[in-house]
């Protein structure tokens, strides 16, 4: 488990990270989501022991980042921004260096290397200088640094920064598959990376925590619920004269006309209204023929710009 308790950090007279609480439990997925500048990775630098937070504190599984330093780094694997920087090394040794580093016993050291190179898809490049492989192969690289200690706790500073389309498709999946052994943080400023990894959004803005909720419940919470669009043949606009007629309508907005004279217009109505129903019959009424239906969805970007603005109002 995870505890920050009321952590800040500053940089002089400049709030970096303020005064922030959670807690993630064991086997979660958790995504650090927030624009540049907002205070990610220094959260994550606290929360690995690798910067001292100004004020609070940071419990890993039980042990103080500040008192316990030792032990509770000892359940940390910390993948930082960025990619490796010993590019004279090849992958093996690379990760051999990192094993040294953490201070895995040596019969243990061997064993763990080949099985998170195994892991992270870098066997057969492992006597590659690391110099030589492409970026989605040197964060694969990183990554294996992180895991080879065999840490509970992964957290992994924006790994699909820099990556095409391929190579993040393939850091998302391994990242998964981690998550079913380990707790995760990772940080990202897309919106729909941590949709589709995280159990739980984080989100961050200017050093303060704006929301903490579910992918899914985040949607929901800024959700247009009760918007829809129909495209429609209404060769006598009467479309014009429903508003009117319909309780509940608050507004139609004509959206496009199509070549094959039919329209689409955004309808929303009142909370209290089931409005796919309301439009069905009051236009089946009116002779109004709907060719298509559909309700609008509130995507995780609707949420973070809603949220993100709601918390800078404040
Ligand atoms: P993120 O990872 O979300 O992009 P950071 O945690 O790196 O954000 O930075 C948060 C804020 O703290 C930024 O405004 C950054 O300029 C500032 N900051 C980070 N590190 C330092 C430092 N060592 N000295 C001064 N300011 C810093
Ligand atoms: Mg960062």
């Amino acid at each position: 488990m995870i505890e920050v308790k009321n952590v800040t950090k500053k940089y002089g007279s400049f709030v970096a990270v303020d005064d922030i609480s959670f807690t993630i439990n064991d086997g979660e997925v958790v995504g650090f989501l927030g624009p540049n500048g907002a205070g990610k990775s220094t959260t994550m630098n606290i929360i690995t022991g690798f910067i001292e937070q100004t004020e609070g504190n940071v419990v890993i599984n039980g042990f103080d980042t500040v008192k316990k330093a030792k032990k509770a780094k000892k359940e940390i694997g910390y993948m930082p921004e960025g990619v490796p920087l010993y590019t004279d090394l090849t992958v093996k040794e690379f990760v051999t260096y990192m094993a040294e580093l953490r201070k895995i016993s040596k019969k243990e050291k061997k064993e763990n290397v080949q099985k998170v190179l195994k892991e992270t898809g870098l066997e057969e490049m492992q006597n590659k200088l690391i110099k030589n492989l492409s970026r989605g192969q040197k964060q694969r690289v990183s990554l294996a640094g992180t895991l080879v200690a065999n840490p509970k706790i992964l957290i992994l500073d924006e790994p699909t920064v820099g990556l095409d389309p391929k190579q993040i498709t393939e850091i998302r999946s391994l990242i998964k598959n981690l998550g079913k052994s380990h707790t995760v943080i990772l940080s990202s400023h897309i919106l729909s990376e941590v949709s589709q990894i995280c159990d739980r959004v984080i989100i961050i803005n200017k050093g303060k925590i704006v929301a903490i909720d579910t992918p899914e419940n985040l949607e929901k919470k800024v959700s247009n619920n009760n918007i829809i669009y129909v495209t429609v043949e209404d060769t006598e606009n009467k479309i014009d004269t429903i508003k009117d007629k319909i309780k509940g309508i608050k507004e139609i907005k004509l959206i496009k006309e199509n070549e094959d004279n039919t329209k689409q217009y955004e309808i929303s109505g009142e909370e209290s209204i089931n409005l796919n129903k309301t439009i069905f019959s009051e236009f089946a009424k009116e002779n109004i023929t709907i060719f298509e239906m559909k309700k609008a969805e509130a995507t995780l970007e609707d949420a973070f710009m809603k949220i993100i603005k709601e918390g800078g109002d404040k």
